[in-house]
């Protein structure tokens, strides 16, 4: 199991709520700086609580995600997009039909889908088995890898860390995703694996796409699995939520 359903249901509506593996202190004060001015940024450091320091990262995480959805909000051929980000939720559905996570992504080669695929951890007991490595296991059996650097991704829920790090070593053109995954999110909703300056090349990704679409998907599969549970949760908690709150891009 790739998420923990209380996070697609938790409070804030939106993505996941961050958990404990995405919960560590980035604090980048002191490290890098001369010992002077390390020692007196260790200490304003120190005058702030724990929690307040995590709620400026997680502020500073969120202002970027945004950033990274305005950006998309201007890119032209948002059809173009859009068609084929319908055919990685149509992946998705198929996983969610299939008992799987669902998350589902397809990439394209000059305007043409060369690889599909939906998360299959389910079924193999293997948490390695996510759409992207599904779909580029199926793409390698044709192509040489070098194809992957004209190739864009577009996958319904943001790239985990293991699946962004993996698209990076393949040399991956372009990421577009739906919603992000903010417990393993390695595009954004946790790390910025993509565009991290001590590996190269970077690559661009933009997220936002069908955002709404791919929550409820999530959201689907854990009213589903809850159901399944030997002992079901209350009525209540097995409610099918619509509501998404709306990302507010107005100060971004
Ligand atoms: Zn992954």
């Amino acid at each position: 199991m790739d998420f923990d359903p209380s996070d697609v249901f938790g409070a804030a509506g939106d993505f996941f709520l961050l958990g404990e593996a995405a919960a560590r202190n980035f604090n980048d004060d002191a490290s890098s700086q001369d010992p002077e001015s390390a020692s007196s940024a260790a200490k304003k450091s120190d005058l702030r609580s724990i929690p307040e320091r995590e709620a400026e990262r997680l502020e500073n995480l969120r202002q970027k995600q945004l950033g990274d959805i305005a950006k998309m909000a201007t890119l032209p051929n948002r059809e173009i997009h859009e068609g084929f980000m319908k055919e990685a939720i149509a992946m998705a559905d198929l996983a969610l039909r299939s008992d799987e996570t669902p998350v589902g992504c397809v990439f394209v080669h000059k305007g043409e889908i060369i690889g599909r695929g939906m998360n299959h951890t389910n079924k193999t007991l293997n948490g390695t088995r996510h759409a992207e490595f599904v779909a580029l296991a199926e793409i390698l059996q044709t192509h040489a890898p070098a194809i992957l650097k004209e190739t864009d991704l577009y996958v319904t829920v943001e790239p985990c860390i293991m699946c962004a790090s993996a698209l990076r070593q393949f040399n991956i053109r372009c990421v577009y995703f739906g919603c992000f995954n903010d417990r393993f999110g390695g595009t954004g909703g946790v790390l910025r694996i993509h565009e991290d300056e001590n590996v190269d090349p970077p690559y661009p990704a933009f997220p936002g796409i069908f955002r709404d679409d791919a929550i409820m998907l999530l959201r689907k599969f854990y009213i589903q699995e809850n159901e399944k549970a030997p002992e079901p949760k209350q009525k209540k908690t097995r409610e099918l939520k619509t509501e998404i709150i709306p990302l507010d891009l107005s100060k971004v």
